[in-house]
């Protein structure tokens, strides 16, 4: 790859206050070789050379939660209570071929790179994101997901999810993990999350799990009620003894807490709760929009952020939002908490790297950090208008270019 450098009106490094006439130098490499100033940032004469103008360049944003297995199901699941939507979502998937969740896949990472986003942390059960970011050079997590609710499924999901893993492993590679997924309390039972959650500590594998998102989790986890409960007792499947736990005590005692985890959602959540993810060291992916949808409530952001918790942000499937958007997820999260601009701008960018651990290698524009950035365009605006808030304020439209290690992933025509 040849080097380049990218200039525009504004530059936000994330660490450190944005750069009014900032530039970017990315080495052949792919990492950062200088940012600054556009008159402290070398030219050398050989370097691809690109000026936006009045734009802002700014670190590619990180979507901590994808299903991109299941771009294309848009609209299909609607106006259900939500286990009856989880149910629904099963059927459809079970009638996709490993070919089309494979194309699914590519489009929904083009989706991605469409909206400025350069790294993902993606959940799901076919292997065909794992596989699309390899073979791509993308960057990100992959968790394959695991489900049993019934007891006895534990040791044989295991194994299974243990194979899947072992033959996945040629494509972890480059900027592409593998993680590991319990799906849910309502998906997968105690014995089932115990087991994945030591065996992911012994391998060294992040691990993704969705928790405390709707009340009906809530019910079954605390007193085995509710439609969740309903549903397993339908399914022959038996109620644990209701345990008095809320959701996140109910993962600690199982041994699933730790600074590998990555918990989805994280919507129901009491002081106890938050101070017991904090002291876990436990990340939380916050989805506003898709929380918002399902009418999950609203998640404590700011008491989370006050408790030292590495939050980042996700847009979820786009069955449950519809378009993947993390500028409107953003948007939706800045008008949760009391964050300025710049704070949400750094939520979806080094926020979210530091949730899936990636802060060292992205999330923010530094020398020795992979050039990832996006570019927006933006309006005239007030005074006081910062760069982060033009970039809040601009449309899916204004997005210039989406640049992955130096290299254009999504460039407007
Ligand atoms: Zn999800």
């Amino acid at each position: 790859m040849r080097a380049r450098r990218l200039a525009a009106r504004w530059l936000i490094p994330v660490e450190g206050a944005p750069i009014e006439h900032g530039a970017l130098l990315i080495g052949p490499e792919g990492r950062v070789q200088a940012v600054g100033p556009d008159s402290s940032v070398p030219r050398p004469s050989d370097v691809l050379a690109e000026d936006f103008g009045n734009a802002v360049i700014l670190p590619g944003l990180i979507n901590t939660h994808t299903h991109l297995e299941l771009t294309g199901f848009a609209g299909e699941v609607q106006d259900l209570d939500f286990p009856a939507w989880i149910r629904r979502l099963r059927e459809l998937k079970a009638t996709r071929a490993p070919a089309e969740y494979l194309e699914a896949a590519r489009q929904g990472l083009a989706a991605c790179y469409g909206g400025g986003v350069t790294t993902i942390a993606d959940t799901g059960d076919s292997g065909a994101v794992l596989q699309v970011l390899a073979e791509s050079g993308g960057s990100g997590v992959a968790y394959q997901e695991v489900f049993g609710p019934h007891p006895e499924q534990a040791e044989p999901s295991l194994a299974d999810l243990r194979d899947k893993v072992a033959s996945q492993a040629r494509w972890s590679c480059g900027r592409v993990r593998v993680g590991v997924s319990p799906h849910a309390p309502y998906s997968v039972s105690g014995p089932l999350f115990r087991a994945v959650a030591a065996w992911a500590r012994s391998e060294r594998l992040p691990l993704a799990v969705h928790i405390a998102e709707s009340v009906a989790e809530t019910e079954l986890v605390g007193n085995g009620s509710g439609p969740f409960a309903e549903a397993w007792r339908a399914r022959g499947i038996p109620l644990p003894r209701p345990s008095g736990l809320s959701p996140v005590a109910w993962l600690a005692e199982h041994g699933v807490l730790s600074d590998r985890t990555l918990c989805i959602h994280a919507v129901q959540l009491g002081p106890l709760d938050i101070d017991r993810l904090s002291e876990s060291g436990a990340a939380v992916a916050h989805c506003p929009v898709s929380n918002q949808a399902h009418r999950h409530g609203t998640a404590p952001l700011e008491a989370m952020l006050g408790a030292g918790i590495r939050v980042g942000i996700g847009t979820d499937s786009e069955v449950s939002v519809g378009r993947l958007d993390m500028l409107a997820e953003a948007n939706a999260a800045r008008s949760l908490a009391r964050l300025s601009a710049g704070a949400v701008i750094e939520l979806c960018t080094l926020g979210g790297a530091r949730a899936i651990g990636l802060g060292s290698d992205t999330g923010s524009l530094r020398v020795g950090k992979w050039g990832d950035c996006a570019v927006v365009r933006v309006r005239e605006a007030g005074e006081e208008s910062s760069p982060a808030d033009m970039v809040l304020a601009s449309s899916p439209t204004d997005l210039l270019l989406t640049c992955l290690g130096g290299r254009d992933v999504y460039r407007a025509l």
